[in-house]
């Protein structure tokens, strides 16, 4: 039985932030491989200044290359409308159906998971992996909300990562290369690097 990880997000553009959890989650819950999965179309929050697809794509490509337990996934790019995660982790349950599936999140994606779309069976699909955003969202908060709201079980129906926030967005990236300002401390050099040569964010 395989341990397989899903880290869905906008990645507009994925930087070291998205890249620690992804590692963090994969120690911890010791899992075989990471699908990371840029959205097509968010479902969960507006996207100001999204980047096309296939750039975003080749930027997941570029951060997530130093780990061989990673894998970008171009499956939601390539389907149509909103990107559901329901959808993409019943199409993981199809194709691993003997083994394990987690679902990676930040803590700002946990505290409004009730309103994602059929997030019952999401939870029936997989076991939630989470890390802190910012240290105004304890652990505590984390796992008060997991019990009490989605009904879960610590273990069984989801992990908290506890390791120190690190404040870090693609807004905050996004904003500093518009600026004119170094972007170096946020994203990995190969990314940066892409996203200089083609003129994203500016
Ligand atoms: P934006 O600033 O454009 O809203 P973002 O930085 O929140 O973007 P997303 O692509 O929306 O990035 O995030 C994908 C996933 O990564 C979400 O589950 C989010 O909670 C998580 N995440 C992003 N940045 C961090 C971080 N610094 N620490 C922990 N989790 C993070």
């Amino acid at each position: 039985m395989k341990r397989i990880g899903l880290f869905g997000g906008t990645f507009n553009p994925p930087h070291v932030g998205h890249l620690r959890l992804a590692r963090l989650a994969a120690d911890a819950a010791a899992l075989d491989v990471v699908i990371i999965m840029p959205a097509r179309v968010p479902p969960h929050k507006e996207a100001p200044g999204l980047a096309g697809g296939a750039d975003r794509f080749a930027l997941c490509q570029s951060t997530f290359s130093d780990d061989p337990r990673f894998i970008v996934s171009d499956l939601e790019l390539q389907r149509e409308g909103k990107s559901y995660t329901v959808e993409t982790m019943r199409m993981l349950r199809d194709n691993y159906p003997d083994d394990k599936l987690f679902l990676i999140i930040g803590s700002d994606m946990l505290l409004s998971f009730d309103c994602w779309y059929q997030y019952e069976e999401i939870l029936s699909l997989c076991t939630l992996l989470v890390l802190s955003r910012e240290p105004a969202i304890s652990p505590q908060m984390m796992r008060d909300y997991a019990v009490s709201t989605l009904g879960l079980t610590e273990g069984e129906g989801f992990h908290i990562l506890e390791t120190k926030p690190l404040s870090l967005s693609s807004t905050m990236v996004r904003k500093a290369i518009a600026d004119g300002e170094d972007a170096s401390a946020m994203l990995m050099p190969q990314t940066y690097a892409y996203i200089k040569e083609k003129g994203l964010y500016l």
